[in-house]
């Protein structure tokens, strides 16, 4: 049996004995005597890891290593092309400056249990903060930089923190955003009152801060602290304890307060480091993502740390700082094993540079996987990327919820065990997590997906064939570093995601196991469609579009219809200097969707536009895209990367069928 396969049969039939070696990696100060405790007097999902366990997960990203003698390793680079500035920090620097923080706030009297915000970029100072909080057991939540004061007023009254540490300024390639207006603007709209605000001045742009209404400057706390050589040790939390908490990235609208725990947390990312990367102490990651998503938590922050590897933090964007070659340079420049990115990232890129002149220019032989997560990759950009830079390109599936991939193809140390990846799939599924797809009745179509429109009042069972499509589910337990509750709504958690499907966790995404066991997730359940009685996944027929030479993004999305009830929209981004008409390339779209899925599927209107609308983490809002086309009313969600997009589509869905920008056969 293949490497991944045994160890994830042994993860499921003793789950107990397969954590408590994997916990071995971590320095625990109460070693725990329970790993998986199972209570049924408890609502559903009924079970604690760990739950007797003591760490601190500072003390296990920095102390540890320092304490081992690897203090003179890279712990942190920070490679900003915006401001044109390179720094490092080995793991003694990178303690020092955190026992440094930590002083600062445990001066503002921060203490254990306490939550402190985090609204701060892509900078060192951002991960120290973390870690600071990490160290006092004081719990952090960091909002994504530059979010608008109404969704950061949201935040501050959800969370209640007692400090803010924040930037001056974020810095895009075109401008830079000043950060204290909006701050300000949040505190004057939100209920709770923040007594401390810490500043962090930069350059771009210094504010004026001003004492006595609680605001305070970054450097001269620090000088303060050190003076006082404050240093506060790391606090012993229970494996339990909320490390931090973290809103959804909102693709559906209503972001929910997600919350880690420590032990669990800490377990399953140097589970993840050594076997799904490959990437072991003294090695490099390179996770082009931001702090504010679940990615750059995981594996920007606390994953590299936890394992003693190097991790590169960029503040730059994947083309026009200054070209598509960033990523290759960063690869070359700090000999980067792993490279993790999001699909827009990777398409962003090979729409500019097509032909990888770029990635030819620079030496990526460090390189060993690429990873891309965070929605649907299509195959011809693994192909591209696969065919350039020669290495296996690990698509893997997960969410904020779980805060590690629950689907990958893993790398492991030896790549005699590593896993195959095969295109179109986000990977078999990871030791820990029993992967279900579930269905009313049996399957038909492999496109279709077979379940009642409103989820009730029908018999859900567990598919027991390959390639039937239906709603994905995990089946409990959830493994170590799962969320444990959303942040004061314990009953909302329940609710949401373990009251449809007794036993399982719900996904919210629809897809199919094939007969090798591998996962395709092929649309959020909300973006499956309805054509005249066939369930459809859009993303089947966004497979369909993507693999056109031509095509560079695309977005398929039900659109109203009276006779069929809904019938699928094509919306696409056309790649730079194509040689054919919008006309014929529409045709070939339309034609290739009628040979490969169907014509039952009635595919037959296509927008070309320059632009598709997108959270800033880089997924495609296909919600906004469906309510424009269908005129209904929509919010638009504070994760939007740029609104002026909209304009655009909705000129494009007001033009009469049969324009240059549709095709009707
Ligand atoms: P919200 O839950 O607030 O609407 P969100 O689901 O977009 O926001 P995330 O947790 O960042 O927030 O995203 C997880 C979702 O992203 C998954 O449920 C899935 O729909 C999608 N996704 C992530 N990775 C992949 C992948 N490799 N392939 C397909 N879809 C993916
Ligand atoms: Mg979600």
């Amino acid at each position: 049996m293949a490497h991944q396969q045994s160890l994830h049969a042994t993860s499921l039939s003793n789950p107990s004995q397969f954590w408590a070696e994997q916990a071995n990696s971590v320095t625990w100060f109460k070693r725990p005597t329970s790993i998986l405790k199972v209570d049924r007097d408890l609502p559903a999902p009924h079970y604690t890891w760990f739950a007797d366990g003591e760490l601190n997960t500072c003390f296990n990203a920095l102390d540890r290593h320092v304490l081992n003698g690897r203090g003179s390793r890279t712990a942190l680079v920070y490679d900003s092309p915006v401001t044109n500035s390179k720094l490092q920090f080995t793991y003694a620097q990178l303690l020092e400056h955190v026992q440094v923080l930590a002083g600062v706030l445990s001066q503002h009297g921060v203490k254990k249990g306490d939550t402190v915000l985090i609204y701060m970029p892509m900078v060192p100072e951002a991960a120290m903060a973390m870690l600071a909080c990490a160290r006092l057991g004081a719990v952090h939540s960091v909002v994504f930089g530059g979010f608008a004061a109404k969704e950061l007023a949201k935040r501050i009254d959800d969370c209640n923190p007692s400090v803010v540490l924040f930037a001056s300024c974020g810095i895009e390639p075109s401008r830079v955003i000043p950060y204290k207006p909006l701050l300000d603007e949040a505190l004057s709209l939100s209920k709770h009152v923040v007594p401390i605000r810490i500043c962090l001045q930069r350059p771009q742009c210094r504010v004026r801060l001003d004492a006595n209404r609680g605001e305070y400057d970054w450097e001269d706390e620090v000088k303060r602290s050190r003076r006082a050589n404050l240093k506060p040790e790391c606090v012993v939390v229970k494996s339990g304890d909320p490390l931090y908490l973290l809103y959804t990235s909102g693709s559906t609208g209503v972001p929910k307060g997600v919350v880690r725990d420590n032990g669990g947390y800490a377990v399953a990312l140097i589970w993840s480091m050594n076997n799904i990367f490959g990437v072991g102490p003294g090695e490099t990651m390179f996770t082009s993502s931001d702090i504010g998503w679940v990615l750059g938590h995981s594996f920007i922050v606390y994953g590299p740390l936890l394992n003693g590897c190097t991790t590169v933090m960029y503040e730059g964007k994947p083309v026009g700082t200054p070209d598509a070659g960033a990523y290759w340079r960063i690869i070359q420049d700090y000999r980067v094993k792993v490279l993790f990115t999001a699909p827009t990232a990777a398409r962003a890129i090979k729409r500019e540079d097509p032909h990888g002149e770029l990635t030819r220019t620079y030496n990526t032989s460090s390189l060993r996987n690429m990873y891309l997560a965070g929605e649907r990759s299509d195959p011809d950009t693994l192909q591209h990327f696969q065919a350039l830079l020669k290495v296996p390109i690990r698509d893997n599936y997960w969410q904020t919820e779980t805060g590690w991939p629950i689907t990958v193809a893993c790398a492991f140390h030896d790549p005699s065990k590593s896993t195959p990846t095969q295109l179109g799939s986000a990977g078999p599924p990871t030791p820990g997590y029993d992967v279900k797809v579930l269905i009313s009745t049996s399957g038909k179509h492999k496109h279709e997906v077979d379940h009642d429109d409103s989820h009730n009042h029908v018999e859900w069972q567990e598919a027991t064939e390959p390639d039937v499509m239906g709603t994905l589910a995990l089946k409990l337990p959830l493994p170590p570093g799962c969320f444990p509750t959303l942040w004061k709504n314990h009953s909302g958690y329940l609710k949401s995601y373990f009251s449809k499907f007794p036993g399982y966790f719900d996904l919210t995404d629809a897809g199919y196991l094939s007969s090798n066991g591998y996962l395709n997730i092929m649309s959020r359940t909300d973006d499956i469609i309805n054509t005249a009685g066939h369930r459809l996944s859009t993303g089947s027929m966004e497979e369909v579009v993507a693999a056109h030479h031509d095509v560079a993004e695309c977005a398929v999305i039900g659109g109203q219809d009276k006779l069929k009830g809904e019938i699928p929209i094509g919306f696409v981004v056309l790649k730079h200097g194509t040689v054919h008409s919008n006309n014929e390339i529409i045709n070939q779209l339309v034609a290739a969707i009628r040979k490969q899925i169907g014509p039952f599927a009635c595919f037959d209107r296509v927008f070309i536009v320059h632009r598709l609308p997108k959270t800033r983490s880089g997924k495609i809002l296909r919600r906004i895209l469906r309510a424009i086309y269908n005129g209904s009313p929509y919010d638009v969600p504070a994760t939007i990367d740029d609104e002026s997009v909209l304009q655009e589509i909705k000129d494009a869905v007001r033009q009469p069928k049969g324009s240059v920008l549709s095709a009707k056969l």
